[in-house]
């Protein structure tokens, strides 16, 4: 499911482009990346991403890995592999935490269950866009915790990346054989080692990994099942793709939250407030970073500048304009398509409900103006 996991396009392509660090080819080594924090990286080849890291945190029982890649033998073999290095064989992982429902982090999860039987431990509302059984119907409170703007404003359907987007233009469909491939794994998730959460965390639910414990922070936005982890007594933030050291995570349309960049914004101040704190940011892609709240600061700058730019768009096309045709203001030509226009979406609806556009539905899609 490469093409929808969208972390694409940072800042506005400066030529020629320097590599940047979440693109990185794995690298073989295992780390201390924090006091107690080991970070294995495994390979993956996603739009713009060379790598995840994968975490470790060790204990008397055995291991627990953040983030353990894709899905497949491939990906298992190389973990195997690195945390062997470590002199940890794979079947003492007892729990495996999953910041996001996203196949580079999630992917690999079910298949460590098999080798070792471990816990699963993800955000409370995770779910995998094809399995229709997990989790059940959300109840009102989650539906207020994903930022529902209540009864005019209700969530949307979940959708599916392969269908006609609503704001019209081209779907983001993958190849037949990917699509096969999913359509298996729906119908047979437990072949396809689709995870199960065993343990299911709540916003400041308290947790302990590691023999250290981690308070579980609610971060929606790039996902609506977002979870980062922070320990207090030592300063550790897993930050997973929510706050990335170089890239700014996608921020898109096929999520049920009607305003993901609202929350995007409310949980960078969440992850900033702990500013001072912070000794060190592990992210999912990229280097550890010291200065969280000054890169969560910088990422939403990036986002209102954006916003910006498609206000002055406006004003100077003097008429209403299709998604795409804002997609050409907000992103390079390099970066057109469908996943530009599911980012250019989430800002338009975002200026929406903050009262600022105005938007038609028409029979090609919707069309956006100031209001
Ligand atoms: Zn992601
Ligand atoms: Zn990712």
């Amino acid at each position: 499911m490469g093409s929808t996991d969208q972390h694409t396009h940072a800042e506005p392509p400066a030529s020629p482009k320097p590599r940047k660090q979440e693109q990185e080819p794995a690298s073989e080594e295992v780390t201390e990346v924090a006091p107690g924090v080991l970070r294995c990286q495994l390979p993956i080849s996603m739009p713009g991403l060379g790598h995840v890291n994968c975490y470790v945190l060790e204990d008397e029982r055995g291991a627990t890995i953040v983030d353990p890649g894709l899905p497949g033998p491939r990906t298992l073999g190389v973990l195997r592999k690195r945390l062997a290095s470590a002199g940890i064989p794979l079947k003492r992982v007892h729990t495996v935490v999953v910041t996001h429902s996203h196949p580079d982090h999630f992917g690999g999860a079910g298949w460590v269950r098999r080798e070792s039987g471990a816990d699963i431990v993800t955000h409370k509302l995770f779910h995998v866009f094809w399995d229709r059984n997990e989790p059940p119907d959300l109840d009102v409170e989650d539906l207020a915790a994903l930022g529902s703007g209540g009864e005019e404003e209700p969530l949307r359907r979940r959708r599916s990346p392969w269908d006609p987007p609503p704001w019209g233009g081209p779907s983001m469909r993958p190849p037949l054989k990917r699509r096969l491939l999913m359509r298996g794994a729906r119908r047979f998730p437990s072949l396809a080692r689709t995870p199960r959460p065993t343990v299911r965390l709540d916003d400041a639910d308290r947790i302990t990994l590691g023999g250290r414990e981690w308070v579980a922070l609610y971060t929606p936005g790039h996902t609506d099942d977002h979870l980062c982890l922070f320990d207090p007594a030592d300063g550790v933030m897993l930050s997973g793709d929510h706050v990335l050291p170089t890239i700014t995570p996608h921020i898109g349309g096929y999520v049920r939250n009607v305003d993901p960049l609202a929350s995007f914004f409310n949980s960078l101040d969440k992850v900033a407030a702990y500013g001072s704190q912070v000794t060190v940011a592990l992210p999912a892609h990229g280097q550890p970073f010291a200065d969280l709240a000054g890169r969560a600061k910088s990422i939403q700058e990036h986002h209102l500048g954006r916003l910006d730019i498609a206000r002055a768009a406006s004003e100077e096309a003097g008429r209403p304009l299709t998604v795409s045709e804002m997609s050409t203001h907000l992103f390079s030509p390099r970066a057109q398509g469908p996943m530009a226009d599911s980012e250019t979406f989430a800002h338009l609806e975002h200026l929406r409900l903050l009262g600022a556009y105005r938007r038609t539905d028409t029979d090609e899609g919707y069309l956006y103006e100031p209001a």
